[in-house]
């Protein structure tokens, strides 16, 4: 049977390239990673999770967005696969991530979730 924390525990495809995504642990949060385009996928309330941990900002290796990546539309939730809705982020660091409507799920492309832990 599956629990409630199985998310965590299998492998997904990155959404926006479709690589196999790894598993990576930080501070007792499990996210997903991509190793091809350095995406991050975030279940529910994991964002929120990461801001209380120290150096979360490490877990995104790419410095630049790839602006290909960042534009790409409909985009499927690697979880549910709904057509993921983009959020931005206002101020000096303006970005755009996407978001799952249904599962509550986030995706950032490299480069983006440390902008976003940074703007707090
Ligand atoms: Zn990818
Ligand atoms: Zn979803």
């Amino acid at each position: 049977m599956l629990g409630a924390g199985h998310f965590a525990e299998y492998l997904v495809g990155c959404p926006k390239c479709s690589a196999a995504m790894d598993v990576v642990e930080h501070g007792g949060v499990n996210i997903d990673r991509c190793g091809n385009c350095g995406g991050i996928w975030l279940d529910y309330l994991e964002l929120e999770r990461l801001r209380e941990v120290p150096n979360a900002d490490q877990l995104d290796l790419a410095t630049d967005v790839d602006a290909g990546f960042d534009e790409m539309v409909y985009v499927e939730c690697p979880r549910c696969f709904s057509i993921l809705d983009t959020e931005e982020l206002e101020g000096p660091e303006s970005l755009r991530f996407e978001v799952c409507r249904t599962c509550g799920g986030s995706f950032f492309d490299g480069g983006e979730l440390s902008k976003v832990l940074k703007a707090g």
